[in-house]
């Protein structure tokens, strides 16, 4: 009774530890994104303001630039995700089919795993028992793959959340763009990024577990940077034409 109610507490500590790492995973990835869509938005209108400064020209670059990202951020997730799933699945297939095959030498396996991990012999044979005979295939995704279902690549959902979080993050820029006073969207966009970029940073600091100031300015003045040089190209570029 004893040892069950604290194997309950173990079990609610794990599992309430996991969901903190699943939130801080989701958190840093949508921080990511909408860092994406905020740079590379505000620097195509910067660009394109400081060439030409008619706001319809500058919204229909910034809008396509939303459009554009949205859709390569959510195709190369795609594809980089579902990688990950094929790998995972073969992974899993193969499991399934050795543990049909050659069970014995599975439960030496899964025995051997928690010995290295530090479980003495004899104990390690029979909590490899115990788990097989639940469920031998959980086991071994988890314990051998280090595949958990709830952790398992989604890749849909994968390119929706960095399509959404890009047009998020994009979407800022293009509010700034429409509020602005004429003939200050280099300033006013230029200014609100970097708000943007620093206040982004310290989240995504913050998720981390990280610091917070170092992050931030890093990230603030590469914004800067990108910001700049497209500036300088989009007005000589304006020049040219
Ligand atoms: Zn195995």
């Amino acid at each position: 009774m004893g040892v069950e109610k604290l194997g309950e507490k173990v079990m609610l500590a794990v599992h309430r530890e996991n969901h903190l790492i699943e939130r801080i995973g989701w958190l840093r990835a949508a921080v990511l994104g909408a860092n994406d869509g905020l740079i590379s938005t505000a620097s195509l209108i910067v660009g394109v303001a400081a060439a030409s400064p008619a706001l319809d020209q500058v919204l229909v670059a910034g809008v396509a630039g939303l459009v554009a990202g949205a859709m390569s951020m959510a195709a190369g997730e795609y594809v980089s995700v579902s990688s990950q799933a094929d790998a995972e699945e073969a992974d899993m297939a193969r499991e399934r089919r050795e543990l049909a095959e050659q069970p014995e030498a599975e439960l030496e396996e899964l025995a051997k795993i928690y010995e290295s991990r530090g479980v003495e012999a004899r104990l390690a044979r029979n909590v490899a028992e115990q788990m097989m005979a639940k469920d031998a295939f959980a086991a071994h995704a988890r314990d051998e793959l280090g595949i958990a279902t709830h952790t398992l690549a989604r890749p849909v959902q994968a390119a929706l959340t960095s399509a959404v979080t890009f047009s998020t993050g994009a979407a800022f820029p293009l509010v700034v763009t429409l509020l602005s006073p004429a003939g200050y969207i280099t300033w006013s966009v230029s200014l609100a990024c970097l708000l943007g970029l620093a206040a982004l940073g310290s989240i995504g600091a913050r998720a981390g577990g990280a610091a917070v100031i170092r992050p931030t300015l890093r990230v603030v003045f590469w914004g800067a940077v990108a910001m700049l040089a497209t500036a300088v190209v989009g007005s000589l570029a304006g020049r040219a034409v």
